[in-house]
């Protein structure tokens, strides 16, 4: 279950120093052209994302989270944008002092406190641990605290809630529209600061990429893995924390409003709560393995991820648990049992095929998978530099079925999110229409990735596994 780093050795066996196929091989990581195609998604991403945020809280605030009738509305004549907008709730000064007081402390919780579970937790990794070969042949150094930022984040809350009453555990929820511009004035100021970082004093210049598109380039990002000091990783703070502590927390105060609203928690509103909280935990209980994910080891630090994390995953992921409030849905028990083994089986799929491809490449292929020595296919890809490094593509195991069956486990997982909710709204489904989405075009984006990376051995492995999420059908 446990991840552990990869061995520097694996990955770093110099075979060559200078060679002659420079030009091909320094292509790999993020793109280096940008095709009409891909500039248009981008323009309308940065345009209409922070609006269709916007419109899903505005509707669950204004029209019971109903995607429709706000258009209707508004074709109808009945009312105007300016109606619309004037019941917003504003940004407030409690809003900017709660949001700065918790992207303070989980600053404090990361930069500060070094990791002190992997003393205690039998087979978690955690402490000071190493990331991938970059492009540029960089090997970066992580304190991986983040389970540890979670307990005590979590500690608190229930302190608070049980004890101190310093504050209502429905606060989330009840500032969840003045929090949503904190959080966007936070997703773009960090996107621009890496922006000018990047031109001006990047962490690492050889990692740094231009495509000369200002709009892709502020988009996907221009540095790597830009750092402020030695430990402060902009991509593994803002991917974990605020955004993916912050979850489970989002949830909580989702229940309690539930309680407070009904006098009851209901059976989908718990089960929204176990699931989502299972996937929590098992990033932060693997957040060193998720150093070797491409979010951390393939994509630069722009807009995507600083406004992402910041925006897009806290309030687009905690939708069911939103919609759960507004409509308080009591699963029979059979409903209750059928999402709960969906989701658990999901997550299963999701965990081993993840926990085999680790095994995999951290023994470098000296490991059984499901009982039997792993069949693969060897690799090579070059650095900038021109240095040759050896790897291996695993074809057995889940990865025999499917190139990405760890997808697909993740889509099990979110449509039992979503079913959790009934049928009454499209709202809780946009979670598992985005995933689907997302991992679909994330499974295209690698595998260009990594047939620039591996060229010929990248076809012959695509030749012995053919299908990408489902066996026979995609
Ligand atoms: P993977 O963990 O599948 O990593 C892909 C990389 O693994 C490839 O680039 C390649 O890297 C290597 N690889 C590919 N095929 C093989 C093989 N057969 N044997 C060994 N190595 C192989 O993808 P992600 O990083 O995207 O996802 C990690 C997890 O995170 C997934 O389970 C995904 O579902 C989840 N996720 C969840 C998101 C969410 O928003 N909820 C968003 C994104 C991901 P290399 O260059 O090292 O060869």
């Amino acid at each position: 279950m446990a991840a552990h780093p990869e061995k520097k050795s694996e990955e770093r066996k110099r075979k060559s120093t200078q060679n002659d196929a420079r030009t091909s091989q320094a292509q790999w990581g993020r793109a280096w052209e940008v095709d009409w195609f891909s500039l248009a998604s981008i323009l309308f991403l940065l345009m209409f994302a922070p609006f269709i945020v916007y419109y899903f809280i505005m509707s669950c605030d204004q029209y019971q989270c109903s995607l429709t009738d706000p258009v209707v509305d508004l074709l109808m004549g009945n009312k105007h944008l300016s109606d619309i907008w004037n019941k917003t709730p504003p940004l407030t000064y409690r809003a900017a002092g709660i949001y700065t007081l918790w992207v303070a402390f989980q600053v404090v919780l990361y930069a500060f406190i070094p990791d002190f579970c992997h003393k205690f937790l039998p087979g978690y990794v955690g402490g000071v641990q190493e990331g991938a070969v970059t492009p540029a042949g960089v090997v970066n150094k992580y304190e991986i605290n983040g389970l540890q930022a979670w307990i005590i984040t979590h500690l608190l809350w229930f302190a608070n809630a049980y004890y101190f009453h310093w504050f209502s555990p429905t606060i989330i929820f009840d500032n969840w529209i003045p929090l949503l511009w904190c959080a966007n004035i936070l997703g773009y100021v960090v996107s621009t600061f890496a922006m000018i970082k990047g031109y001006l004093f990047p962490t690492n210049a050889k990692d740094c990429k231009f495509t000369g598109n200002f709009f892709y380039d502020y988009m996907m990002g221009i540095e790597f893995n830009p750092r402020i000091g030695k430990w402060f990783d902009f991509k593994l703070f803002f991917n974990g924390r605020p955004g993916i502590v912050a979850w489970t927390l989002i949830n909580l105060s989702y229940a309690a409003k539930q309680q407070e609203l009904y006098g009851q928690v209901t059976n989908s509103m718990i089960l929204v709560n176990v699931l989502q909280g299972i996937y929590v935990l098992d990033y932060f209980w693997n957040e060193a393995w998720y150093l070797k994910t491409i979010d951390i080891c393939h994509d630069h630090f722009g807009w995507y991820l600083g406004w992402g994390d910041c925006v897009w995953l806290p309030y687009t992921y905690t939708l069911q648990g939103l919609y759960l409030v507004y409509h308080p849905v009591q699963l029979c028990t059979a409903n209750a049992m059928g999402i709960l083994i969906l989701g658990l089986i999901g997550y299963y799929i999701f965990r081993t095929t993840n926990h085999q491809k680790d095994l995999f490449r951290r023994t470098n292929g000296n490991c059984k998978i499901w009982g039997k020595k792993p069949e693969y296919i060897e690799c090579s890809y070059m650095s900038v530099d021109g240095t040759k490094f050896y790897s291996k593509l695993m074809t057995s195991g889940f990865w025999g079925w499917a190139r990405h069956f760890n997808y697909t486990g993740d889509l099990m997982g979110s449509l039992a999110y979503c079913l959790a909710c009934g049928f009454e709204h499209i709202l809780p489904y946009f979670y598992i229409i985005y995933m689907m989405i997302l991992l679909t075009h994330r499974c295209l984006r690698d595998e260009h990735r990594c047939l620039s990376k591996y060229g010929k051995d990248w076809k012959r492995y695509t030749a012995a596994v053919p299908y990408r999420l489902l066996p026979g059908v995609f």
